[in-house]
């Protein structure tokens, strides 16, 4: 079980705390048009500013690829921070990120201030963790705080070089909700313990699957990995998205829940399309049935029902990747369905960032789990098994 130190391990009155936040949020003609990352950034922040400390907020936004380009600066968020937080957040503009005018706004700084560093992608050593930039921006504080789980499977600067230049380097209260929720989840759950895997590619989960079938009492497969599954079984898939390097995978992977006792639940029927758009023709096929010239876009409803009995008495529950095109609201039916099943349970629900999270989100049920990751990469990573750098950077308590 991680167990790192963490903002409540400290004592920041008076000292100057560098928090790395994700502040990477979509941005339209300068305008934020989700603040979710910003929002969640929000307790911690205020924790320190309540103990007195001098906080500089640091983070980075898209890919500016090591060069200072106004439309991926930051000005806009410290804007918005300061609403959300109801006092000043102090823009550092400086295209060096830590150069004269950050280290003169930190200079100025009192208890309790408020400032926020450039983008750090502005500065191109960044994503290499080079020593010189993570130097500088150690040189800025007396404590680091990592905040930044989107970016945690990441080694950059700003949340493992820097560690290494200061004596105390803790998480932040978003990192250690999301070590907790995934850590337990995957280390120490409450079973039953089902799995949802969907999404396009199996090539992309393979490490996923592998070590959750480890873990697991149920693994269910849908989403467009699922035809690689049926066609390793023999069946017609037609124009299904398919990963003919991973046939052999597949089996494998078959076997190997036979062997662990887990019970692997793959669609027995799928919502089949003859164009890849939502105004095509659907039919409902049965797996490994499906005709040349259509292709599987969705779950089908038998699959939906034994999908949904499975999370029922589950007590705790991962999903990641949707089950079908649920962009397109023809092929959304599946992803509802689970997402509906996931509402409905006791379990504790753990959702993984990325297409799954927006899928609940966009649907409606994003109240009704019990966490959301807001990694991911960073959570595809936790459930891989594998250590990511930016938690693991942190001290130990
Ligand atoms: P991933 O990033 O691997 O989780 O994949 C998410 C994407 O998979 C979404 O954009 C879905 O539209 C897509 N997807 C899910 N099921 C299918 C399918 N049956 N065929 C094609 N794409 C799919």
């Amino acid at each position: 079980m991680l167990n790192k130190k963490s903002v409540d391990d400290i004592n920041v009155k008076g000292k100057k705390v560098l928090v790395r936040c994700d502040f990477n949020v979509p941005l339209q003609d300068g305008k934020i048009t989700d603040e979710n990352r910003l929002v969640a950034a929000l307790p911690t922040i205020k924790k320190l500013i309540a103990d007195g400390g001098k906080v500089i907020l640091c983070s980075h936004l898209g890919k500016p690829k090591g060069e200072a380009k106004p439309e991926l600066s930051l000005a806009p968020v410290a804007k918005r921070m300061s609403e959300l937080l109801g006092q000043e957040v102090k823009f550092a503009a400086d295209p060096e990120v830590v150069g004269p005018n950050a280290k003169a706004a930190v200079q100025a700084m009192k208890d309790g201030d408020v400032v926020l560093l450039e983008n750090t992608r502005y500065r191109a050593e960044e994503t290499k963790n080079g020593e010189a930039f993570s130097k500088e921006l150690a040189s800025l504080c007396d404590v680091f705080v990592n905040d930044a789980f989107g970016t945690a499977h990441r080694a950059h600067c700003s949340n493992v070089g820097v560690t290494q230049f200061v004596d105390t380097a803790v998480v932040g209260y978003l990192m250690q909700k999301e070590i907790d929720f995934l850590g337990n989840a995957v280390d120490n759950p409450k079973r039953p313990f089902v799995a949802i895997l969907g999404g396009a590619k199996v090539s992309s989960k393979i490490s996923v699957i592998n070590n959750l079938l480890d873990k697991v009492d149920t693994l269910i497969i849908g989403g467009g990995m699922s035809y690689t599954f049926s066609k390793a079984m023999g069946g017609h898939i037609g124009t299904s998205l398919c990963e003919d390097d991973y046939l052999q995978y597949a089996l494998d992977m078959m076997k190997k829940a036979e062997e662990k006792g887990v019970k692997l639940l793959l669609p027995v029927d799928n919502r089949i399309g003859d164009d890849f758009s939502n105004d095509c023709n659907i039919q409902v096929a049965k797996r490994g049935e499906i005709p040349d010239g259509w292709e599987g876009m969705d779950i089908g409803p038998e699959t939906e029902k034994i999908f949904c009995e499975a999370v029922k008495d589950a007590k705790t529950v991962v999903w990641n990747g949707p089950m079908g095109c649920f962009e397109m609201p023809n092929f959304a039916h599946g992803t509802e369905e689970v997402a509906k099943a996931l509402a409905d349970t006791d379990a504790t629900t753990i959702i993984g960032g990325g297409d799954s999270a927006a899928a609940v989100n966009i649907l409606g049920y994003g109240d009704k789990m019990t966490h959301i990751s807001t990694g991911g990469g960073a959570s595809l990573e936790f459930l891989e098994g594998k250590e990511l750098p930016g938690v693991a950077a942190a001290n130990d308590k």
